[in-house]
């Protein structure tokens, strides 16, 4: 949790470390997602201090599943419109893919909306030992995936039941797209396939010819969207292709 970058939403002064309650007037201090850049806020604010957008009603109960990461207990709720899962304890979220796409859609119209510029200030996560995840639908390992191949911001996929963020990692890919992240994904997407299909072009001018090839590169584009880990970047390029 991104505490220390708060303040109290009663007395304002700074909060230091993850306490619950203020240090200096001892107002308890919850925390809930901002439903538009899921930045934290503490519950009782009226706007986001990253945003400025309205604070969300979070509505929860407690659920079946368990954290993939900490083996926490979980919550179910709706934020606003938005229907998520997180950890009471590690603060990580899961989505199921439906969700995920409706909020990377908003983003990007908002993008769209604020003219968003284009800098690109992906925060690549620290060499850490990579570990599969459990899925907390079916258990399965979860694939590890480059949030559009470029943002910096890994996430834990599992295709038919959701993707999991760990603490301020939706925040960071919602700010991603919000700087114009996915128009810079497409950029290198298409370059990638332009270079893929210039190597196939000099392939098949090239004798003995390999008829496995074309299919096994075409396999690998489609292969490659999917990785992206987004079905908003895949619309986009089926709509264009
Ligand atoms: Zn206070
Ligand atoms: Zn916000
Ligand atoms: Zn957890
Ligand atoms: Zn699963």
């Amino acid at each position: 949790m991104n505490a220390q970058t708060l303040n109290c939403y009663s007395c304002g002064a700074p909060v230091v470390g993850d306490s619950p309650n203020c240090d200096h007037c001892g107002a308890r201090l919850q925390t809930i997602s901002c439903p538009c850049c899921f930045g934290m806020l503490f519950i009782g604010s009226k706007f986001c201090p990253h945003c400025g957008t309205a604070a969300a009603e979070w509505q929860e109960a407690p659920s079946e599943m368990t954290c993939p990461v900490c083996a926490g207990a979980m919550l179910q709720g709706t934020l606003g419109t938005t229907r998520l899962h997180e950890c009471s304890a590690c603060f990580g979220l899961w989505l199921d893919p439906a969700t995920f796409d409706k909020i990377s859609r908003d983003s990007e119209q908002r993008a769209a909306v604020l003219g968003a510029a284009v800098p690109l200030d992906p925060q690549v996560d620290s060499l850490q030992p990579v570990r599969y995840r459990p899925c907390p639908t079916c258990r399965e390992p979860m694939a590890r995936t480059n949030f559009a191949r470029c943002s910096g911001v890994i996430i834990d996929v599992c295709r038919p039941h959701g993707i999991w963020f760990d603490a301020n990692e939706l925040q960071r890919i919602v700010k991603f797209i919000q700087d114009g992240g996915l128009d810079v994904a497409r950029t290198r997407e298409q370059e990638a396939l332009t270079e893929e299909r210039r190597q196939l072009e000099a392939a098949r001018s090239s004798p003995p010819l390999d008829y496995g090839m074309q299919s096994t590169a075409e396999t690998d584009v489609v292969d490659l969207l999917f990785d992206v880990g987004t079905t908003v970047l895949s619309h986009w390029l089926n709509d264009r292709s």
